[in-house]
């Protein structure tokens, strides 16, 4: 196989299997891939669906180079985040290929974007350093001064990936003539840029202005439709649906993906009372413990408008939009105390979430791509939390949402169930 040989990591059955399954199914779960990958999800499914689409065939990539490649990104993701680590890489890559494949996106895109989209979708968080883009300017860091302020990870997370591209031995990309690569150069950037979240509302309206539907029953699916005439936004699409796509998840999942979030968040915030600057919104672990009503907030303002405006432009009825909004609801019960979590929030959560990212992370690639070390036989994360037991009722806070802000907050999720039904 072509990562095989290149990374010394020959994929058992077991491993294929696993990765086939995560390919057709909403509601597998990428954490889970990863243990059975031996920590190596990115990079095997990074060449595994390059490999399968033929883009290495179409394109003469040369496999050894794709192979250093992919073991590069992914020991160099990031992988002492929580959350922004190359396991979130994997999850992005697959769900952004289930949102071409699903959605029929996939048979109107050109060989060289659909490179292009699975390039961007793994690289698309690399070498986070944990941090956001606001805190990157607070502290004016060397990132910030470099990109002007200016979705400051966003583009360090393109200038680290192709300063690696870019050299002979990682240079996947020497076979493309001049046009593939600026074409291919041209949609990884405008992709990943488009992942910065400052940039949502705009690209919701974006969507909106779309022509939907027409009556006819076959008529075709705007997004499919138009995916010929702009493939940028089509791919832009996919890996920002991808990018938040744990709120679509089943809530075991989701919740898991949320504590590991969080975590993050706390660390930055630790990070700023060191440094004596004011800390971020929902960052300290101090203050910040009611995850559910910022949970809430967050589908409120971030998923609920971004998924209902993609609901409208594919056939949500083969997506998990559903999920959205019962673990809208899932959180507002927790918030109001009416049902226990799976797992806790606040300080309890904030030490198992470390524990379970490390676990998850163990082992990773080096960045050497020198073979892993046995992964643990509990697999990290799942059982841990599994094993902790139920936690209690979450804190409420003196400064709860309104029962308007959630009533809306919750027609939201409506709404979009009636989309799905169109
Ligand atoms: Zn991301």
């Amino acid at each position: 196989m072509l990562y095989g040989r290149a990374l010394g990591v020959q994929p058992s059955d077991h491993q294929r299997k696993a990765c086939a399954e995560v390919y057709g199914d909403w509601g597998r779960c990428v954490l889970d891939l990863q243990r059975a990958c031996d920590g190596h999800a990115l990079a095997m499914v990074g060449a595994d669906l390059i490999e399968a689409h033929g883009l290495r065939t179409t394109f003469g990539l040369d496999a050894a180079k794709m192979g250093r490649f992919l073991a590069r990104v992914e020991g160099d993701y990031g992988n002492d985040n929580p959350y922004h680590n190359s396991v979130h890489g994997a999850d992005v890559l697959v769900a952004t290929h289930l949102f071409l494949a699903k959605f029929d996106v996939l048979p109107h895109l050109a060989p060289i974007m659909l490179l292009a989209g699975f390039l961007a979708a793994i690289v698309h968080d690399f070498n986070h350093p944990g941090t956001n883009n606001a805190f990157e300017v607070k502290v004016a860091s060397p990132l910030a001064v470099r990109h002007s302020d200016d979705s400051v990870l966003e583009r360090h997370h393109l200038a680290a990936a192709f300063e690696i591209l870019y050299r002979k031995e990682y240079d996947v990309l020497e076979a493309l003539d001049g046009d593939e690569r600026k074409q291919l150069r041209g949609a990884m950037i405008d992709v990943v840029l488009a992942t910065d979240l400052r940039g949502n509302f705009d690209f919701i309206k974006k969507l909106e202005k779309i022509p939907r539907k027409g009556p006819e029953p076959d008529a075709p699916w705007p997004l499919p439709r138009d995916a010929k005439d702009d493939p940028k936004l089509a791919l832009t699409v996919a890996v920002k649906f991808a990018d938040i796509g744990h709120a679509l998840k089943p809530f075991d999942q989701h919740e898991k993906w949320s504590m590991l979030v969080t975590e993050e968040f706390y660390k930055i915030g630790d990070r700023e009372k060191a440094l004596g600057v004011p800390v971020s919104f929902l960052c300290d672990r101090d203050k910040d413990t009611n995850m559910a009503k910022s949970q809430i907030g967050y589908f409120k303002f971030v998923c609920n408008p971004f998924y209902k405006a993609v609901a409208e432009l594919v056939d949500a009825k083969l997506g998990p939009f559903d999920n959205l909004e019962s673990n809208l609801w899932q959180w507002f019960l927790l918030y109001k105390g009416e049902a226990l979590p799976t797992a806790a929030p606040g300080k309890k959560s904030a030490k198992r979430t470390r524990r379970a990212s490390a676990a998850i992370l163990r082992p990773h690639i080096a960045a050497n791509g020198a073979a892993a070390p046995a992964v643990a036989a509990n697999g990290g994360a799942p059982d841990l939390l599994a094993a902790s037991g139920r936690a209690p009722t979450p804190r409420r806070h003196s400064s709860v949402l309104s029962k308007k802000e959630v009533d809306s907050s919750l027609a939201g999720g409506k709404k979009l169930r009636v989309a799905n039904e169109i």
